[in-house]
């Protein structure tokens, strides 16, 4: 990630943002767009999930999701923590964060924080469901290192190609699936040419770690795709910037149906990039 250049209005509409998502309790429940931003333009909000702070049985929505979107795994929650594989992990640190925190150091909860909308053509101003990740989360259903992970991969042929791929939530059973909805149309093969998936390292920089690292994380063709920093030079993650996409709503579609979310809904967009995120699907 780059450095961020802070625009002393956008830094108050993000703490505006935060006194509204920080802490469930500060949270109006009923509210699911927060206006924010000089004008009041249209596309300036960040979607609230609706329902990110509504309990059940004591049992947060955010945890639920996990729950339900994850049946081979072992996970339950207690006394604000999930238990996944029997590891504890902080369900709430009760933080207020900056968008950037957010990204750079999302509990579970944060996760949930933007609602992954694929009711609209484009993202909203800093709309990225999903870039929010716990890490503790992904390295307790993953594994916790690059070796850990990659005893878990197996090899997916996906249009001729080779992949690793991870066996841990049936990921790559999901993938095959998209491969299956996709297989009949010919004329897209082209965009799924050189994909890439399992690669241990860091987000381009930042210290977290990057989805790739999971193994349930594939690329497509890049050279027909879009990234909010090639499109958008010297920006930062608060500035405004200008939305691009190449990839066929069919291909997008088709991952959705099987549990993956698209980077191309993101207002950082990664439109080559596709991440099996069954919990953030609605
Ligand atoms: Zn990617």
């Amino acid at each position: 990630m780059m450095t961020t250049r802070r625009h002393p209005l956008l830094v108050i509409v993000a703490l505006g943002f935060l006194a509204l998502t920080g802490a469930c309790s500060h949270t109006d429940r009923a509210q699911q767009q927060v206006q924010h931003g000089d004008n009041n333009a249209p596309g300036d909000t960040i979607i609230v999930q609706p329902d990110s702070c509504v309990t059940k049985d004591g049992i947060p929505a955010g945890a639920q999701k996990l729950i339900k979107a994850y049946p081979e795994m072992t996970i339950s929650y207690e006394d604000n923590h999930i238990i996944v594989n029997g590891e504890r992990i902080p369900y709430d640190d009760g933080k207020k964060k900056s968008f950037v925190e957010l990204l750079d150091n999302s509990d579970v909860e944060d996760m949930f924080a933007m609602a992954y909308d694929i009711t609209v053509p484009q993202p909203a101003y800093l709309s990225d469901a999903g870039r929010s990740r716990c890490e503790a989360l992904f390295k307790a259903m993953y594994g916790h290192s690059e070796a850990e992970v990659a005893r878990h991969l197996v090899t997916v042929d996906w249009f001729g190609q080779k992949l690793k791929f991870t066996s841990i939530n049936g990921a790559y059973r999901q993938l095959k699936n998209v491969e299956q909805e996709l297989q009949g149309n010919t004329a897209l093969r082209s965009y799924f040419a050189q994909s890439s998936t399992f690669y241990w390292r860091k987000v381009r920089g930042a210290k977290r770690q990057s989805a790739h690292s999971y193994g349930m994380t594939i690329d497509i063709n890049a050279a027909s795709s879009d990234y909010w920093q090639w499109a958008n030079p010297r920006k930062g993650e608060l500035d405004k910037i200008s939305y691009k996409n190449r990839i066929p709503m069919e291909i997008v579609k088709a991952f959705e149906k099987h549990g993956f979310i698209w980077g191309g809904r993101w207002y950082h967009f990664d439109t080559m990039h596709f991440e099996y995120r069954p919990e953030l699907l609605p």
